[in-house]
């Protein structure tokens, strides 16, 4: 921790009520809020949300709440890290003023019966794989944004199909927040960071590279001028299927605000993979932006 950062240096708050009081006392004295949605145990790649908010707005607000509708039956929901002490200093050192750190209850009343469905960028991969999941990550980035009231959010390119759900919400239900989206943060052998990286066995955890190998990859042969969907993701397949330990659950090709998949990459396309170690499953992608 740096010097003379402690966690008391973020106020943590618990209801709406004193969320609202906060932000709203920032607001009336003209100062911007940004905010940055988490499911706690937080990593680098969490602070870089906070850092980024920090650069574009006066005020940053962090939540830390893990969201029981986006996952599904038998995911790990009960089992998933929670550390809200460390996170509370963390998010301290990071520049972030309010943890806004919710009861379940809280967030979904008794008898609540309102979700969000958003279709188009939800309905493949891991809309697919995960049904309910981005109904659930819909509904609860929704009441965040209600409760918050931020002038702006920022969420990871690691969640690359969630952040064209958010995105496609935001629009569709003219919610008035800028959405940011914050390049991911690797690991030194480019593991992408995850609050699940914990759940590797250390023999798992050497043979996860390969999801970044396989990236890396496919951006040198964008650079050289491959433009095929189908070319791109077969070197994927390729690289990854090298790796005997992991069980490969997609690769997509898709453009980045549909996340339909497409034939040729676009002007904005991402490549996703999921694939499978043990019972771990891990996420990557790489943003390729033309011309
Ligand atoms: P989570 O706590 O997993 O729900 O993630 C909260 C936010 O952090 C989401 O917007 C994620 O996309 C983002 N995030 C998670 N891992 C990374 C990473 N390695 N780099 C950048 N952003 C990330």
């Amino acid at each position: 921790m740096a010097d003379g950062v402690t966690a008391s240096d973020v106020q943590t708050v618990c209801t709406p009520e004193d969320l609202r009081a906060t932000v709203g006392s920032w607001k009336a004295a003209g100062l911007r809020v940004g905010f940055v949605p988490t499911m706690g145990a937080l990593h680098d790649g969490h602070l870089s949300l906070v850092r980024r908010a920090r650069e574009l707005s006066d005020r940053v607000v962090a939540s830390v709440f893990v969201n029981p509708t986006q996952f599904g039956p038998g995911e790990d929901f009960d089992s998933y890290p929670r550390s809200p002490e460390r996170d509370a200093e963390m998010l301290a050192e990071a520049g972030c003023r309010l943890l806004f750190l919710p009861q379940v209850e809280t967030i979904y009343p008794p008898g609540g019966s309102t979700f969000v469905e958003v279709e188009g960028p939800s309905r493949d991969f891991e809309g697919a794989e995960r049904p309910e999941h981005f109904r659930g990550v819909a509904t609860v980035v929704l009441k965040l944004l209600q409760l918050a009231q931020p002038d702006l959010a920022v969420f990871g390119e690691k969640d690359a199909q969630q952040l064209a759900v958010v995105r496609r919400m935001v629009c569709d239900l003219h919610l008035p927040v800028e959405i940011i989206g914050a390049p991911i943060v690797r690991e030194g052998d480019g593991l992408a960071m995850s609050s699940r990286n914990v759940y590797l066995s250390a023999e798992e955890r050497r043979a996860a590279t390969v999801l970044h190998r396989s990236l890396e990859a496919v951006r040198r042969e964008v650079d050289a001028g491959q433009r095929s969907a189908f070319a791109l993701s077969q070197l994927v397949l390729t690289v990854l299927e090298s790796e005997p330990l992991g069980r490969v659950d997609y690769v997509a090709v898709v453009d980045q605000e549909g996340f339909r998949p497409i034939e040729t990459l676009a002007d904005r396309s991402v490549i996703a993979i999921a694939v499978r170690f043990g019972s771990t499953r891990l996420l990557d992608n790489l943003h390729i932006e033309l011309g």
